[in-house]
């Protein structure tokens, strides 16, 4: 079979060539918009200015009667949304870590935009780049091969659908079945998780059915992972175990080796909620900080924030797949996906196709480049932390993945630098409360960060204080 690249394709048909004509020359305008948009990130504000922002009103008015041409709405929406964005994809924003888009990843979602493929089960090649990129990412992570992955909307999905799987499956175990009985008069279930349990993990908790009053909090060490000697030695074949890969202001990874094995052969069940922790299992100089993960029963991560991929992704993995195909089944006679589809594997149904841009960001950079990417990210947090220090800032808890928390003196201090930050517009960086202090929150996830990055951006922060101090 030859392969010849589409760009080199000859239309000639005159009829489709008519009707796609107004399509294409959009779709090229859109793509030229988006081109310039990226070249002009460096000359701005990392946070919007106020203007930019003032500007967006013009979005706040009443749908009228009548159509706008599509290049209008596409024209309105670059010169009044663009500036207003926050720039997350120019090496300088370490917020949330989210991270940016990666170069193939990003570029991927504009053809993919283009292919509009609906991926619960009917696109034959979404289909195929699932199975791939759920194999990769696998394999990356060094977790079962034998286990399932399923691409969804983020890590609060992700650890949703994990949770829900744990369910049922320990709901199975005792006999009740979910999808029978319901969970109305169901045994109950007892739950496990770190005092340091994410928000989105006790969302997803709550959307599963379990409340506050059922969650029991274990004690944390000084880096926020769960202490082993601390942890039930009495957990049952009724407890569901949430452990995290890589607390949100330190990094800290709970200690899977000394507690996930004990409760699984107690019968329970162990999720890691890893939204961007367990990243560091892709790396072999960082692995050793989630040693035991991969003996864990569900795992989840995201997509858009450490692997760079854009928004909308986060993938759960089940270590026996018809655990995650029991919770999540739901048929129809008209859907035909093959019993592998992504809508037997996740909530959704219909879906964008998340796998694309993973597949292709990992197809990109090849398992040396993602373990790559992660130590990057993890030297430049280092980088960072030693800048701000030499400044004379105070940095809370040791560095050892891509986490900086910081302290600019005393509180209220902290949060005006933090503040004058965002005005300056180098770089941004959130807030958050560590250990009952205010500090700022650094994160280094952004696959187009480069050392100068961290250079400037702590100078812009060490300066900021000075004329915070001034
Ligand atoms: C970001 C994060 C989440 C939530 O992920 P979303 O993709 O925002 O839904 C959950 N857990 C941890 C540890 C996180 O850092």
């Amino acid at each position: 079979m030859t392969i010849t690249d589409p760009l080199n394709r000859v239309h000639t048909n005159p009829v489709t060539l008519g009707r796609s004509r107004e399509r294409i020359g959009l779709i090229t305008e859109a793509a030229r918009r988006a081109g310039s948009y990226v070249a002009g990130a460096a000359h701005r504000p990392v946070f919007p200015s106020a203007d930019a922002v003032a500007g967006l009103d013009v979005f706040r008015r009443p749908l009228q009667d009548d159509p706008i041409p599509a290049r209008e709405v596409l024209a309105e929406l670059d010169t009044f949304g663009s500036p207003a964005t926050t720039v997350l994809n120019d090496g300088r924003y370490f917020g949330f870590v989210t991270g940016g888009t990666d170069l193939a990843a990003g570029a991927a979602a504009i053809l993919a935009g283009a292919w509009d493929q609906n991926a619960g089960g009917m696109s034959p090649v979404t289909s195929v780049l699932d199975e791939v990129a759920c194999g990769w990412v696998i394999d990356a992570l060094g977790l079962p091969s034998t286990a399932v992955a399923s691409f969804n909307a983020g890590a609060t999905v992700a650890n949703l659908t994990g949770i829900i799987a744990a369910r049922d499956a320990l709901y199975a175990r005792q006999g009740w079945d979910v999808a029978r009985d319901g969970l109305a008069g169901a045994p109950a279930l007892r739950i496990v998780v770190g005092e340091e349990v994410h928000a989105s993990a006790l969302k997803a908790l709550r959307l599963a059915g379990f409340g506050e009053s059922q969650i029991e909090r274990v004690p944390t060490d000084a880096a926020g992972a769960i202490r082993a000697d601390a942890f039930p030695a009495d957990t049952d074949d009724r407890t569901l175990v949430l452990l995290q890969a890589g607390n949100v202001n330190t990094g800290a990874s709970d200690p899977f080796e000394e507690i996930i094995p004990g409760v699984r052969e107690r019968g329970g069940w162990v999720h890691v909620d890893g939204a961007f922790g367990l990243w560091a299992a892709a790396s072999p100089r960082l692995r050793h900080q989630v040693a035991g993960v991969e003996l864990a029963d569900s795992w989840a991560t995201d997509g858009h924030k450490w692997l760079n991929v854009p928004y909308d992704s986060g993938i759960v993995i089940v270590r026996e797949p018809e655990d995650l195909t029991r919770a999540m089944a739901g048929d129809a006679p008209y859907l035909r996906g093959a019993a592998s589809a992504p809508m037997y594997k996740g909530i959704q149904i219909s879906q964008r196709a998340r796998a694309i841009d993973a597949w292709a960001m990992l197809a990109s950079h090849g398992r040396h480049g993602l373990a790559q990417l992660v130590e990057r990210a993890c030297d430049l947090a280092g980088r960072f932390a030693g800048a701000l220090q030499a400044g004379g800032a105070t940095v809370l808890a040791p560095v050892s993945l891509n986490q900086v928390l910081v302290q600019f003196g005393d509180e209220d201090t902290t949060a005006a630098v933090i503040a004058a930050i965002e005005r300056d517009g180098t770089c941004w960086a959130g807030t958050t409360v560590w250990k009952g202090r205010r500090a700022m929150r650094v994160s280094v996830s952004d696959v187009a960060t480069t050392a100068d990055d961290v250079d400037a951006s702590a100078a812009a922060m060490l300066r900021c204080w000075e004329a915070v101090r001034a």
